[in-house]
């Protein structure tokens, strides 16, 4: 474990002698000055002095090293059987002339656009003209929909709002545009121009005025050479929204300078590719290893990324492996849920295909069970499946198995050690380190490597508060429990907050409450998350109704279509009990693990106090009050 050790070790002690090396493989147009600023913590500021640009990096760089023929993007999509592929070359005139529509339509640097697409490269290709010019982008999960789209569209205010027709899936139209009416219906802000890329899906609804196809404005708008804009590396590139504890998601503000530079670096480092190689993100653009895995980095390195639409078994299991075969590809990265998904299927439609292009697996997202993990290294006849833990606050690995720097032994169940910059701890609540093998929650010792979030956007306050001020001397909070075992592999565990992830989405149970809570039948509701053999977690509710309101079969199904409705179907809540009273503490705060047990028909099991403080009296009563109605 020499190598890995060394330069872990030197990212913890000397961030500057680490990481300036690394800073000179991407482009500048003027150097950084100093590698870090932490005067102001738990701001961190990378690469400072330096001026860059997030798309000259990903594409123009590569243009002009001569690589205009090699392709940037395949796009495949199994949902409507076709299939395209993008060269460097012609990416960066698409690029320029989306540039162009956003310039001549006010956009400026600084200003948001946010971007509701599905898997079509134009999701890649107007992430990419934002970058060039300066403007920050706001990609939202075409999976998301009314409510929780018209908070992210007020929170961000963007100055246009790019979407689609539809997508597809599982065979079938899923309308967007509709979604973006209704969203925009309900906001506060007025968003002055929507783009509607027109796939021939669905007949969109056009607003006078407000709306315009994405093939009018181009031809309309998108004549002008734009160049990059040279921004200072602290500059925001993006927003992610994402679910924390409250209903509120909060917007992630990536820099644009440690962005860069820590994808690159993860290319080389923890994903160990070589130039030209084909990368597959089996993921999605609207997910952060999306951002990070299918747009960017992989053109940061020069590769070719591929798109995918579609799921792993349409239009049969065999899919994903017919197109490893075609498109010879070199590295992929997907989340346990999909080898979950294939697992119950024939593996012929693994076993019986050509993978010898396929170097490497990994998987991120949820926890990696070793069942999981043991049955996809036999059917992949031994390619190394990887297990690796990180957020879209951190933008790429926490935790990895360094195997482009040296392939250490994997423990099955973990995703092994901490990555460059990471100074992990496992913690108790007071933030004492807890002995090996013992569970706490994982806190990493400030400043948090480039390519992190650099504050929740508009609100500082809240940067700090969500995940700098639980533990003290400005510990970042992960969120998860974990267990650090004695040869100092890690295992993670599961959130510690009210965050849970349905098939590898992250989804705040605050925000499927407050779904619930908008029917006008209930009175009162607990989501949680429960233990699922194929999804990792689904969520679950117990809910009190309103004087009057009859429990009934049609209004679990009326409630669950509120849930669909405002949030997604991703959020579909898998299983909805009617109470007469939650479990709640006597100063009524509810007990959340009761639920849990309650639902999952378990024993509540040492009724102790430790977790949340709650007497073993109080549980006893709250499982009486929960009486279920039928
Ligand atoms: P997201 O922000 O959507 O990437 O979700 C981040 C959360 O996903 C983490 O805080 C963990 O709870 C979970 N997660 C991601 N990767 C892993 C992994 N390899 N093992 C266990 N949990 C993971």
């Amino acid at each position: 474990m020499g190598k890995y050790q060394d330069l872990h070790k030197l990212s913890i002690e000397d961030p500057e002698a680490f990481w300036k090396p690394i800073a000179e493989k991407i482009f500048w147009y003027k150097k950084p000055d100093k590698v870090l600023d932490a005067s102001r913590p738990p701001f961190y500021k990378w690469f400072v002095g330096g001026v860059t640009n997030t798309c000259y990096n990903a594409v123009d760089r590569w243009v002009e090293a001569g690589k205009k023929d090699q392709p940037a993007y395949i796009w495949v999509s199994s949902e409507l059987n076709q299939e395209r592929t993008i060269t460097y070359g012609q990416l960066l005139d698409e690029v320029v002339q989306f540039a162009s529509v956003l310039k001549n339509s006010g956009v400026k640097k600084g200003d948001r656009v946010l971007i509701y697409l599905p898997m079509v490269p134009e999701a890649c290709i107007s992430a990419l003209a934002c970058v060039r010019i300066g403007a920050i982008h706001s990609i939202v999960f075409a999976g998301f929909s009314t409510e929780s789209l018209a908070v992210r569209i007020d929170d961000a205010k963007p100055k246009m709002v790019i979407c689609a027709d539809a997508g597809h899936r599982a065979g079938k139209p899923v309308p967007l545009k509709s979604i973006i009416d209704e969203a925009l219906d309900r906001t506060e802000y007025k968003v002055p121009l929507v783009v509607v890329l027109d796939r021939g899906l669905v007949k969109p609804n056009m607003v006078a005025g407000r709306d315009m196809f994405w093939k009018d404005i181009v031809a309309q708008k998108g004549k002008d050479s734009v160049p990059c804009e040279q921004v200072a590396s602290s500059d925001p590139s993006y927003i992610l929204y994402t679910s924390g504890t409250t209903g509120k998601p909060k917007g992630a503000l990536r820099d644009t300078g440690g962005h860069i530079v820590a994808l690159y670096n993860s290319m080389e480092t923890i994903y160990g590719c070589k130039p030209g190689e084909v990368y597959w993100a089996a993921s999605d653009v609207g997910w952060v290893v999306g951002h990070s895995y299918i747009i960017y980095a992989p053109l940061f390195y020069g590769l070719t990324s591929l798109i995918y639409e579609g799921t792993p078994i349409h239009p049969d299991p065999g899919i994903w492996f017919r197109i490893i075969e075609k498109y010879k590809v070199d590295r992929m990265f997907t989340s346990p849920t999909a080898f979950r998904v294939l697992k119950k299927f024939d593996e012929k439609h693994i076993t019986g295909r050509d993978l010898s292009s396929l170097k490497v697996i990994f998987l991120a997202g949820e926890p990696l069970d070793a069942p999981t993990w043991e049955w996809a290294t036999r059917v992949t006849k031994n390619i190394p499946i990887i297990d690796h833990y990180w957020q879209t606050e951190s933008g790429w690995a926490i935790l990895t198995n360094p195997w482009g720097v040296e392939q250490v032994t994997i423990k099955p169940g973990s995703p092994t050690f901490p990555s460059w910059g990471w100074d992990l701890k496992v913690v108790d609540p007071a933030g004492k380190e807890m002995p090996a093998g013992e569970k706490g929650v994982l806190v990493a010792k400030p400043p948090i490597p480039p390519g992190c979030l650099m504050t929740v956007y508009g609100d500082d306050e809240r940067y700090e508060s969500a995940y700098f001020k639980q533990f003290p001397e400005f510990l970042y909070a992960t969120g998860d429990y974990a267990i650090k075992d004695k040869d100092g592999y890690y295992f993670v565990l599961g959130r510690a907050d009210e965050v849970i992830k349905v098939a590898g989405h992250r989804l705040g149970t605050r925000e499927i409450e407050e779904a619930i809570l908008s029917h006008s039948a209930v009175a009162e509701v607990c989501t949680i998350g429960i233990e699922d053999k194929e999804k990792g977690q689904v969520p679950v509710a117990m809910v009190v109704l309103k004087e009057g309101q009859k429990p009934s079969d049609e209004l679990k199904k009326d409630i669950n279509q509120t849930v669909r409705n405002n949030v997604g179907a991703i959020a579909s809540v898998h299983e909805i009990e009617f109470v007469v009273k939650l479990p709640k503490t006597r100063s009524g705060k509810i007990i959340r693990r009761v639920v849990k047990a309650l639902f999952e028909g378990k024993d509540i099991g040492d009724l102790s106090t430790i977790e949340d403080g709650t007497s073993v009296d109080e549980i006893r009563q709250a499982i009486k009050d929960v009486v279920k109605l039928k």
